[in-house]
């Protein structure tokens, strides 16, 4: 959210410095792992609708302005996405209450017919798919690179290595103290993702930092030849754990090979976020590997690789966006609740009009900070 911000205000010709703790990317908080999901039909709430068609129209233009035609390079693959639930579930009906609001295209699948179209899952009783074609992936360590460099490009400051302190509002503007000194700015946008409590004071969100695991599996030794790849294969969410689930993307030549999966659910919560991490156990591994049994025995293969990541997930699951309730000079963006990369590209446009203007014309009442003040 930092490096879309930093981006989209440079180019709007303002004095931008970024300041990053770790190196960018790292893998301690929240935007590592290769792959992020991109939907419109937003079983979460309807009303993100409008700002991912937005952010749809940023990802194309950075694609665009990376040169991005190889899709080894590409920032953003469309795939089609394809979830599975009861009707009566929390992401069928999600969606489709979500697409009818909108006017999303989506065809209604019966178990039946996903299996036609899509042969390596198995599906479940009871459950339907709802697909999607305009959904996909991004790849969020490419992403972010790409906004930091394009802010750079047009006169951004980046710095890494250098922590965040404290800040405090004076008159004209934000004081902030890092471990290297002091910095004064006209106006501060905080995008702490998991550290973002330490910096929040008397706002009570109420944020939890938990522990997610992802694994990569290679295609089962018997299937080989079944296509789990890029441009056969969509991305994919069903609902395990109602009203959560695991998820998945296709497999690619790129990034980390394998099939990868995760549980979108929060995990284990952690104290600190800068804390030990714990590995990730067998039993982890064993759930993750049940389900692929269960729903998609192709890729039931042996375990490549595994890694944890961190959400920060508000009291609501909704995201925290705007003016920091009694600091006009400041602008706060976390509590991404383990859905918040698909929005960074028009995240780093509204952070960069509430710094200019003072408001946005993206509608985001709904995720005010204003209700935990
Ligand atoms: C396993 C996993 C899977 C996910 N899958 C999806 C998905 O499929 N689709 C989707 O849309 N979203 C997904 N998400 C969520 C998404 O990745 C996050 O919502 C998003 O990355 C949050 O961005 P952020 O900028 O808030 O946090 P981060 O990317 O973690 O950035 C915050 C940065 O602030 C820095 N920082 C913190 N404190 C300080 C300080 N004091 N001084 C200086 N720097 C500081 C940190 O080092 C960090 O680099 C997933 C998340 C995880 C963990």
């Amino acid at each position: 959210m930092g490096s879309a911000a930093c981006y989209h205000l440079a180019r709007r010709g303002k004095r931008v410095l970024g300041l990053e703790q770790f190196d960018l990317p790292h893998e301690l908080g929240s935007h590592h792992g290769h792959s992020r999901m991109i939907r419109q039909s937003y079983y979460e709430h309807p009303d993100y609708v409008p700002l991912l068609q937005r952010g749809y129209q940023l990802w194309d233009e950075l694609n665009e302005l990376c040169g991005n035609k190889d899709p080894g390079q590409r920032i953003f693959h469309r795939t089609g996405g394809l979830y599975l639930g009861p009707r009566d579930g929390a992401i069928v009906p999600g969606a489709l209450a979500a697409a009818c609001e909108h006017g999303l295209d989506y065809q209604l699948l019966e178990a039946r017919e996903v299996e036609q179209r899509f042969p390596a899952f198995r599906v479940g009783d009871g459950f339907v798919g709802f697909f999607e074609e305009d959904a996909g992936f991004i790849r969020p360590e490419k992403a972010l690179r790409a906004h930091v460099n394009l802010a750079c490009s047009h006169g951004a400051e980046i710095r890494t290595g250098e922590e965040i302190l404290d800040w405090q509002e004076n008159g004209s503007g934000v004081t902030v103290r890092t471990r290297r000194g002091m910095v004064e700015g006209g106006h501060l946008i905080l995008t702490a993702g998991a550290w973002s409590g330490r910096m929040l004071r008397d706002l009570e969100t109420g944020f939890s930092v938990t522990r997610q695991v992802l694994a990569w599996f290679d295609v089962a030794a018997d299937r080989a030849g079944a296509s789990l790849l890029l441009g056969d294969f969509p991305c994919w969410f069903i609902e395990t754990e109602a009203p959560y689930g695991h998820y998945g993307f296709p497999m690619t030549e790129f990034g980390q090979r394998g099939f990868k999966i995760a549980l979108h659910r929060p995990g284990e919560e952690m104290d600190d976020p800068a804390g030990e991490r714990t590995g990730v156990s067998e039993e982890e591994i064993a759930s993750l590997q049940g389900v692929l049994r269960k729903w998609i025995p192709d890729a039931d293969g042996p375990l490549l690789a595994s890694c944890t990541c961190l959400y920060t997930n508000s009291a609501d699951g909704h995201f925290v966006l705007g003016p920091y309730p009694g600091n006009g000079n400041v602008t706060l963006a976390a509590g991404f609740s383990g859905h918040g990369y698909k929005f960074a590209s028009v995240m780093g446009e509204i952070l960069s009009d509430f710094a200019c203007e003072g408001a946005t014309p993206h509608p985001v009442e709904f995720l005010s900070p204003q209700r935990f003040a």
